[in-house]
């Protein structure tokens, strides 16, 4: 039997680790390119030893000398650095997990479409930063793009054997993150510690401060957007504390399509790893005996303004995704480095995206890698301009 080949773009991250989970069970079946990295150079020599990988790359250019070390005597390559990350998923593979947290998976995700792998994706600001850019390097080399996020792996599975025509509307859910019951007057003292820790999902510390704020169901609605090619007021959020149903499709017959499982990133990874067929995996059964009932509300508009702002940024179009995502990537920097209180973040990305749509050029620029870069770097700018001026 051949082994598949595999390359692992944020081995050593939350989604990263739970790919090499299944991986390791299987290990004969797979032949592993490359895996990547950034600060965490333990971990990803010694998870590219016990895979036995080609290549490991650290995105710090500053560690090549500690990856090496780390990699002695393994036969294992090491590289370090943003061009040694899109080499690294140029490499010939079958199949190459997106993982990278943030707009830094987007230039190694392209390389690993131009070079016809299957694309796993759960780095879903590729798709708010670049979604047509994706969608048609993928087409252009007859390479699939497969989602990996809990809620667009549902919808897709959801999706099997219908046809897009008769799609009424797509649900996608939000568990409400960390502070769905506090008091509104509160959020603006949210501190860091309390907005890293989720009621459901075990995930990296960005995506969780983004759950509790719901940029990242804001970034989600985009990518449905994006990934399935439906029209922004077919798109739904819906408030599921439980996070249970990940997703349920809507059909011009009146059916809705559910998809239920556990909170365990495992299933859609999986079901990306093994898609088109429907293979074993180690997670929870669910006993919806025991579990009784789930409950569901509409989202607060008011509590998250970014599922207000993904709208904008739909009805903007062009670049606007770029500069939605870039703005809300450094103002979770100013979070976490503490120079923006939480519910700051969003007024930070507002003004970002006022200012650079009265100024026009950057978002309704042409949609190429160059053009999206400028735009996330003058995104960038702008909003460390902002936090500064409002630190006074
Ligand atoms: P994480 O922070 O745990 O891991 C991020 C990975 O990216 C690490 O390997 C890290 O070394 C690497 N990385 C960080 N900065 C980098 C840079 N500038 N250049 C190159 N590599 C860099 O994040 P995660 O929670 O695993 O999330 C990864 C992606 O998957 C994100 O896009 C996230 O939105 C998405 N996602 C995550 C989950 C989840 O359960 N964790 C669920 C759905 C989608
Ligand atoms: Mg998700």
């Amino acid at each position: 039997m051949t082994r598949r080949r595999i390359s692992i773009l944020g081995a050593t991250g939350s989604i990263g680790q739970n790919t090499i989970d299944l991986i390791k069970r299987d290990l004969a079946a797979y032949e592993v390119v490359a895996l990547t990295g950034a600060g965490n150079i333990a971990q990803l020599a010694t998870d590219a030893r016990a895979l036995r990988a080609q290549v490991a790359v650290t995105a710090d250019a500053h560690r090549l000398d500690d990856l090496r070390a780390a990699l002695a005597g393994s036969g294992i390559e090491a590289a370090a650095g943003q061009a040694a990350l899109s080499e690294a998923a140029a490499r010939p593979a079958d199949w190459v997990m997106s993982a990278i947290v943030g707009a830094a998976g987007l230039a190694p995700g392209m390389a690993a479409l131009e070079q016809g792998a299957t694309l796993a994706l759960a780095n879903k600001e590729s798709l708010v930063c670049g979604g047509t850019l994706i969608l048609e390097t993928a087409r252009k080399h007859n390479a699939r793009l497969l989602p990996v996020d809990s809620e667009h792996s549902a919808v897709f599975q959801a999706l099997v054997g219908e046809d897009m025509a008769a799609v009424e509307r797509i649900v996608i859910t939000a568990s409400g993150g960390a502070f769905s019951d506090w008091p509104l007057a509160d959020l603006p003292n949210a501190t860091l510690a309390q907005a890293s820790s989720h009621p459901n999902w075990d995930m990296g510390q960005r995506i969780t401060i983004d759950s509790a704020s719901m940029f990242n169901k804001a970034l989600e609605v985009i990518e449905t957007r994006e990934y399935f090619g439906v029209e922004p007021d077919k798109i739904e959020v819906l408030v599921h504390p439980e996070s249970m149903i990940h997703a349920l499709v809507g059909f011009h017959d009146g059916a809705l399509m559910a998809h239920v499982g556990p909170p365990d990133m495992r299933h859609a990874i999986g079901y990306a790893l093994h898609w088109p067929e429907r293979r074993a995996l180690p997670v929870e059964r669910l006993d919806l005996a025991a579990i009784g009932s789930l409950t569901f509300r509409a989202p607060d508009t008011a509590r998250w303004p970014a599922l207000r702002l993904a709208r904008e940024v739909m009805a903007r179009g062009g670049l606007a995704g770029a500069v939605f995502n870039a703005a809300k990537e450094t103002a979770l920097d100013g979070f976490i480095a503490g120079h923006l209180s939480f519910t700051a973040m969003a007024e930070v990305v507002e003004q970002v995206l006022t200012q650079m749509d009265a100024a026009g050029g950057h978002i309704d620029a042409q949609m190429t890698l160059d053009n999206v870069v400028a735009a996330d770097h003058l995104a960038r700018r702008t909003a460390r301009n902002i936090i500064e001026k409002r630190a006074g």
